[in-house]
């Protein structure tokens, strides 16, 4: 069985130096791990506050579910990683607060050096066959710097705050650096997939990669993406709730649940948490309902966070100003509107509070998952349990189906749901806590943690294809044996491949040289030559007119057979559909972008911007495809970007398509099937024939789906003569 390697920034103790013994440190990320139960052995990696003795955590990996280890960190740097990178730059950014993001370079160039002693630790401990998995936004450039140690170790990722919109992401500074090391795992997981949808799209915005929703291939790694949820212990969640001792803080608290209702608030004392937006609802709500003064308080438990830093002695100053105005506003002798706690609690307190409580209200501006709410559902009593009120900015919002959504910005509408909360009959209450109570009961931190270590498992055998260069001696005698006992038939591109690329397409020639070339081979060695081109019919017959050879014009939409001298449609979809409309958005970018131009196809659009302003002409391109990509979401259309050119065509003109379609009714089990092509489209070319032959790449460097390649366009001609000539 593999052995899990997790790690965080931190491990999950701090040391009560009174009592002189470990205490566990609260938070969502602790609570997701230490939820999962598993039969493979455990390694938890992660720092170590100064004070904490070393022996007694080495001691405490003894008797606990897991081993721990850690890496020594000078206490200075980790203090600059951690304040003034983590906190004051990519905790707000992650959380849409970019007013509150403080760059500084000299704090990234301690996040990198931080993050580099992460990776040499790890790689020292582990072992061959571990997963490894790192945990959060502390750690994103652990990834790269320990491939760069060991390529062939597992990696996975899970980010466990949101990953905000490119729009938002792309304002910092470091944004590639942390991309680019992120591409090196070899899964990476996110709670939700709007989460997942910002990260592909800021690949591709920022580094140029296509990216699927499920997976990146780039010159470093072939990347699974993920959507993971985190859960929590369920089980032990509910059973601590129904124990003895939460039993006994219910009766210490003396809530009167006959009287009164009460609200429950737990949330660090975060700017995301969104705690003033809380505040000024219930303070609408008693505003509004006057009657339930008196017959509701709010209980918010404010769990101290990073009390030394100006943002948060402020927001707890404006804080503590509202609970104040709203309580003498509304107070009476026997009654005061907002209990508020600046403290933690014990888990039998928090979990006696969750019972006594009828409501929940979880007002984050943004919060990754949100686990409070899971607690509580895990903790309610199943005979009359409680409501959950939920901000859709949660990720949690996501997967708890009967929770009571709120927009925390509406105030006002939030002030009605609280009411409508307080008033939900009992039936309606259980009906909803039952279906997310048994999706929680399904659904833990162990699924959690072995649904991504199962993806981990089945990642791990999917690396890209290793691609050996052709121009080696060795590789090209081998290539050539294999060529001489079949009958090979050539699939080749035309631009970039048979011919240099230039600035003017129409200028473009299949050079005289190559032109005999082909010429000869087809005579002589009774090569089938086939050009797979994106260029139209007419321009193809034109280059080829003296060459007997097949010819697939549009990427294969139309098919020319040299010996019935005929061609052939093998496009069904209809383009009225969607060819207007993309000829109209393909337009504007004509007018937005200098030097850009459109070239109309049969079955196709091309907009080509190799004489556009470099920087500004990748910008346009990347945007026109995804506004092309939403624009004709439901018609039978691809968008392909590809060597300055973006190209929305027919679903069905496709090289692999043709490549396959010419296979089935033209290649025999005598033959074999060597394809050369170098840009985008020929990689579905290359996907295709790679189980009947050879498929070459030309230009090195990208990732690619072919066996082999070459370094560029100049080099074709002698290989094509080095394969098939005698
Ligand atoms: N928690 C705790 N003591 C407290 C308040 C909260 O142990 O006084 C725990 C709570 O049970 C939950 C975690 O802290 O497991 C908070 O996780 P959440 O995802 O809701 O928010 P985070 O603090 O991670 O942003």
């Amino acid at each position: 069985m593999s052995r899990w390697i997790i790690v965080s920034n931190r491990l999950p103790f701090s040391y009560d130096e009174e009592h002189q013994k470990l205490t566990e440190s609260s938070g969502g990320l602790v609570t997701a791990i230490k939820g999962i139960q598993t039969s493979n052995e455990v390694l938890w990696i992660g720092s170590l506050p100064d004070n904490v003795p070393r022996d007694l955590v080495k001691q405490t990996s003894h008797d606990s579910q897991f081993d721990y280890s850690f890496p020594e960190l000078e206490s200075e740097l980790y203090g600059r990683y951690y304040n003034n990178f983590c906190n004051d730059v990519l905790w707000p950014i992650l959380h849409y607060e970019t007013e509150l993001v403080k760059y500084n370079k000299s704090a990234w160039e301690d996040y990198k050096k931080v993050n580099r002693i992460f990776a040499e630790h790890i790689a020292q401990v582990s072992r061959e066959g571990d997963l490894i998995w790192l945990h959060d936004f502390h750690l994103f450039m652990v990834p790269q710097y320990l491939k760069e140690i060991n390529p062939n170790l597992n990696i996975g990722f899970f980010l466990h705050v949101p990953f905000p919109s490119s729009e938002v992401y792309r304002q910092l500074p470091c944004r590639e650096d942390i991309l680019r090391s992120l591409i090196h795992c070899d899964l990476l997981g996110f709670h939700d997939y709007s989460y997942l949808r910002h990260f592909a799209s800021s690949i591709y915005n920022l580094l140029g990669i296509p990216s699927s929703l499920h997976e990146i291939d780039s010159q470093y790694n072939r990347s699974r993406l993920g959507v993971f949820p985190v859960s929590i212990d369920t089980q032990a969640f509910h059973r601590n709730a129904n124990s003895q001792e939460t039993n006994c803080c219910i009766m210490n608290y003396e809530l009167d649940r006959g009287k009164r209702k009460y609200i429950l608030g737990v949330d660090r004392l975060d700017y995301t948490k969104g705690l003033l937006f809380k505040l000024q609802a219930f303070e609408l709500f008693l505003e509004r309902n006057p009657s339930y003064i008196g017959k509701v308080q709010l209980i918010q438990i404010a769990v101290p966070s990073r009390t030394d830093v100006p943002e948060y002695m402020n927001l707890r100053a404006e804080v503590e100003q509202l609970v104040s105005k709203i309580n003498g506003r509304f107070s009476h002798i026997n009654y005061i509107p907002v209990k508020y706690i600046f403290n933690s609690v014990n888990t039998h307190e928090l979990m006696a509070l969750y019972r006594s409580s009828q409501v929940l209200f979880v007002s984050s501006k943004r919060d990754g998952m949100n686990l409070v709410c899971l607690e509580y559902i895990a903790a309610q009593e199943e005979i009359d349990p409680g409501v959950v009120l939920l901000s859709e900015f949660t990720g949690a919002a996501s997967t708890l189906s009967h929770a009571t959504i709120i927009n925390p910005w509406d105030t006002f509408t939030t002030a009605e749901k609280i009411k409508e909360s307080l008033e939900m009959t009992k039936s309606e209450r259980s009906r909803r806590h039952h279906i997310m109570f048994n999706y929680l009961k399904g659904y833990t931190a162990t699924e959690w943690a072995t649904s991504f270590i199962k993806s981990m498992q089945n990642s791990s055998g999917s690396e890209l294809i290793k691609t050996i260069n052709l121009n080696e001696p060795k590789q090209k005698t081998a290539v050539k044996n294999l060529l001489t006992k079949k009958r090979p038939v050539l699939m080749v591109d035309f631009d970039g491949t048979l011919s240099p690329i230039v600035n003017n397409p129409g200028d473009a020639k299949l050079p005289q040289s190559t032109s005999k070339l082909l010429k000869t081979l087809h005579k002589k060695n009774h090569l089938d030559i086939v050009i797979v081109s994106g260029r139209s019919e007419e321009f193809l017959s034109d280059q080829f007119k003296d060459i007997d050879c097949y010819l697939a014009c549009e990427h294969g939409a139309k098919f020319f057979d040299f010996h019935q001298n005929k061609w052939r449609d093998l496009v069904t979809s209809k383009k009225e559909a969607w060819f207007s409309d993309a000829q109209l958005i393909i337009e504007e970018f004509c007018k937005r972008t200098p030097n850009s131009f459109m070239e109309k196809k049969t079955y196709g659009i091309a907009w080509h911007y190799r004489n556009s302003p470099v920087d500004f002409g990748e910008f346009q391109a990347r945007k026109l495809v995804m506004e092309l990509e939403a624009s004709l979401a439901h018609q039978p259309v691809s968008v392909i970007l590809g060597k300055k050119v973006v190209e929305v065509k027919s679903l069905e003109a496709n090289k692999g398509y043709f490549a396959q379609w010419f296979m089935d009714r033209y290649v025999e089990e005598d033959n074999i099937v060597v394809a050369i092509g170098d840009d985008r489209t020929d990689e579905d070319l290359f996907e295709a024939v790679n189980h009947a032959g050879i498929s070459v790449k030309v230009g090195e460097g990208e990732a690619t789906q072919a066996k082999y390649y070459i370094n560029d366009q100049s080099q074709v001609e002698q290989l094509i003569t080095d394969l098939f000539q005698d």
